[in-house]
This record gives structure tokens, C-alpha cells and sequence, in this order.
């Protein structure tokens, strides 16, 4: 099996940290999301780790809760220590009703409404990651407003070229984030920031992309943000508290994929930071990291029932599920590669090629094209490997169709995470 986690019974079933998917699915109902907290605390414990062995004091690792978002989870990522970063007032409010501790938040996005403001400010949120120079405008007349010094970081991109680095681009000159070190934005943003008396300026963020397999672009990320320190320095007087690179290591969807050393990538970055630091005469920032799919992504399984197989003379064989791009559009958005199987026979050889098909009116919902499984019937249960990141977290009701449960398990049991959403939630909003 792709994940240590996983493995099959004597009844030929899949199962999830020792549960046997069809009991699951018996249970709670199909589709169903079943997310390991153990494999998710595993993830947060190689982070936490690390970062503390290999990274300048008081640096962190923060959970990207834009990868899956819900109270049970934050309960899981404050015990095991880690921070978190918010995208939205929403993902904020989800982190404040689980009881996040707030100061250890940073509040992200590239447009921070005055309402988003004022709420973080009103709930003592860490730090914002101030995008650009309206937002610090009006971060600095809030916080006057309502008499407290808030402190921030800005959001740099540092111009890291995508064409040596595929796959990422949100670190570039021309990106809707952040302000650019190469075309002189940053130091002058930086300026006005320190200009603003509302405002404590700790440090610097960037965040380079996704999915993201070497520790190269990591560490040229590092130098290029440190040397924007030591240039601070000389310019402005400024010293560099933290310095926040962002997430982005990527995971195993398909056995293609490498196997990613987080400890040693951490290390070679901690290197790295030290003779940058070193090299540039600064004392090394405390440094942030923010990894979002590489703690949840494997840790989650969707299990789905099938419902059709259709092979098509001539062409291919579709199978039918009863979930879909509702569930997870990343097949849909980008062709991600998911590997598949089928869980009721997870004992057999997987010899029948097939496209798997949501249940959408949408010839694009699709799960994955032309995967091999083992013979699937009605009544299957088909598993989908790694759906923990940016799946339930980009799910929709289109064609008003129902949010799947999440449930955890854990030392043999399993408890709901979320609920699966029911007709009455559908109509809840409409008057
Ligand atoms: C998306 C995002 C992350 C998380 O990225 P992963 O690839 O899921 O690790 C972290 N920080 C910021 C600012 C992001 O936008």
C-alpha cells in the first residue's frame, strides 16, 4: 500500500488504521471522508521537530488551515504545538470556535476587507501578513481606532523564477500576492510601513507555491528574503524578527511521486539560513514555516460506493461513484493525480481500466481517467488515497448535492469530525 496506514483484512477489505472501510461506510454512510489522526499528528511531530533541532530559536511551524478547515482539526494541531495561518475572516472564526489560541495565528490574503480587519484586531490575532500598502493603511487606522499596536509581517514575493522551478508560481515578480523585492516595492513599502504608528513591522513573508518536491526553491526563497533583511538593515535600521517562508512540500499522491524527506529538507534549509546569515553579517530571524498538505493530504482517504460501470464498445469503461467534483474539483481544476482503488477487493490484482465519474451534469467531473482497479460491481466501495488537503475544503452543493462526514479515527475507533450535511442544510439559507 502507498501509506503505512493502510492495509487489507481477511475479508479482502481496505482498511484505515486497522478499521475495515465497508463497517465505515456501514456505519456512517457513503460517501465518507476518513481522516487518520495519527498519521496527521505523525506529519505535525516531523515539523515541530525539526523546525525546533534545525531552525534559529523561536521559530515555528504553522498549519495552512486553507488545506482543510474544521474545529476538530485545530484541536489536533494546537495540542501537537504547531501555530496556524488564516486566509480568510472565516477560516479565523473557525480557528476562535475551536479555541485556537489566536496569538500564534498569522491572517493571510491579498484583500483584507476593513470588517476582516477589525475582527482580527478585535479577537488579538498574532499577526497579519499585510499584502500590500492600502491594506497597511487601513491596518494602522483600525488599530488606532481601537488603541493597540498591531504587528505584522509583509508579504514579499521574491521574484523566484518559474522556469527553473515548475509547478511553482506564486512567488513571482508578476503575482495578485505580496509586493516584489526585485523592482525596489518592497524596501519602499517597508519604509512606509515603519512610518505607520499603529503598526509593529516583525518581519517578512513569502510563499512560493505548492506541491513542491526539491529544497532548493526553498532555500534560494531563504537567501533572497535574508538578503531583503540585510539590505533593511543598511537602508532602513530594521531588524528582522521572523522571516516566514511559506508551505509547499509536496506529498505522495501516486507511487510515481518521490518520497519527501520534511526532517532533512528542514535541515538543509536550517544550513542554509546559517550561512546566509552569516555571509550577509544579520543574526538569523526566527523562521516560520507554513505546510498545509504535506500534514493532511495522506492523512484522509474518501471512500465512495459505485454505482454504474458502463463500458462504452469501442471506447472505455466508465465507473460511476456517488460523490464527484463536489467533493473533490481538483481533478476537475487541474488534473491532479489521485490513486485509486477498490476497496472492497483490495486483495485482487487491479486489471480493469477505467475513468471514474462523479455524479455531476458535468462531463469534467471526473476523479481520474484511465486507472486500473480491481473488477468493480455495484455496491463497491471505491477508495480514493490522499483527499485530505484542499478537497472537503474546496467541496460545493452543486446540483444541491450533500457535503460527505468526516469522521477521525483513532486507536481503533472513530468519532465525526463533520457532519454530513442533509437535505434541511440545503434549504437552510433560502427564504
Ligand atoms: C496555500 C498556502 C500555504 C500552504 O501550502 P501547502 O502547499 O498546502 O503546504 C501556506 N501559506 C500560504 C500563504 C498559502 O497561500
Amino acid at each position: 500500500m502507498l501509506y503505512s496506514n493502510l492495509s487489507v483484512n481477511e475479508f479482502g477489505h481496505l482498511t484505515i488504521a486497522g478499521l475495515d472501510v465497508a463497517s465505515l461506510v456501514n456505519e456512517y454512510g457513503s460517501p465518507l471522508m476518513v481522516l487518520d489522526e495519527d498519521r496527521v499528528r505523525e506529519h505535525c511531530r516531523v515539523y515541530v521537530d525539526a523546525v525546533k533541532k534545525y531552525l534559529p530559536s523561536g521559530s515555528k511551524p504553522l498549519y495552512a488551515g486553507k488545506a482543510f478547515c474544521f474545529k476538530a482539526l485545530y484541536s489536533i494541531i494546537e495540542s501537537e504545538e504547531m501555530g496556524a495561518d488564516v486566509v480568510s475572516p472565516g477560516e479565523l472564526y473557525v480557528a476562535n470556535a475551536a479555541g485556537f489560541p489566536l496569538e500564534y495565528v498569522y491572517f493571510h490574503g491579498n484583500n483584507k476587507t476593513d470588517e476582516d480587519i477589525a475582527f482580527g484586531i478585535d479577537v488579538h490575532i498574532g499577526r497579519f501578513v499585510a499584502d500590500n500598502r492600502d491594506e497597511l493603511i487601513s491596518i494602522n487606522r483600525i488599530a488606532g481606532e481601537k488603541g493597540v499596536k498591531q504587528r505584522v509581517l509583509l508579504r514579499l514575493s521574491p521574484g523566484i523564477d518559474p522556469h527553473t522551478h515548475a509547478k511553482i508560481n506564486t512567488g513571482r515578480v508578476d503575482s495578485k500576492f505580496g509586493t516584489a523585492i526585485e523592482t525596489g516595492q518592497a524596501m519602499e513599502l517597508l519604509e512606509f510601513a515603519l512610518s505607520l504608528e499603529n503598526i509593529d513591522v516583525e518581519g517578512f513573508h513569502c510563499h512560493i507555491g505548492s506541491q513542491i518536491f526539491e529544497s532548493e526553491p526553498f532555500s534560494d526563497a531563504a537567501e533572497i528574503m535574508l538578503k531583503f533583511a540585510a539590505d533593511a538593515k543598511d537602508e532602513l535600521g530594521f531588524i528582522t524578527r521572523y522571516v516566514n517562508l511559506g508551505g509547499g512540500f509536496g506529498v505522495r499522491y501516486i507511487e510515481d511521486h518521490p518520497h519527501i524527506d520534511i526532517a532533512d529538507n528542514i535541515k538543509k534549509l536550517g544550513e542554509c539560513i546559517s550561512t546566509t546569515c552569516e555571509r550577509f553579517g544579520i543574526t538569523a530571524p526566527a523562521i516560520l514555516l507554513e505546510p498545509g498538505r504535506s500534514i493532511i493530504a495522506d492523512a484522509c482517504t474518501t471512500l465512495y460506493k459505485i454505482g454504474s460501470v458502463k463500458t462504452i464498445t469501442g471506447y472505455k469503461s466508465y465507473v460511476s461513484i456517488d460523490g464527484g467534483m463536489t467533493d473533490n474539483p481538483r481533478y476537475a481544476l487541474y488534473g491532479s493525480e489521485y490513486t485509486v482503488l477498490n476497496a472492497s477487493k483490495a486483495d485482487k490484482a487491479p486489471d480493469f481500466v477505467c475513468t471514474i465519474a462523479g455524479r455531476c451534469c458535468e462531463s469534467g467531473d471526473l476523479i481520474q481517467e484511465d486507472v486500473k482497479i480491481a473488477s468493480p460491481k455495484r455496491g463497491d466501495i471505491l477508495a480514493v488515497l490522499c483527499t485530505g488537503a484542499y478537497n472537503y475544503s474546496m467541496a460545493s452543493n452543486y446540483n444541491r448535492i450533500c457535503r460527505p462526514a468526516v469522521i477521525i479515527v483513532k486507536d481503533g475507533k472513530a468519532r465525526v469530525g463533520i457532519r454530513r450535511e442533509t437535505f434541511e442544510d440545503l434549504i437552510r439559507y433560502d427564504m
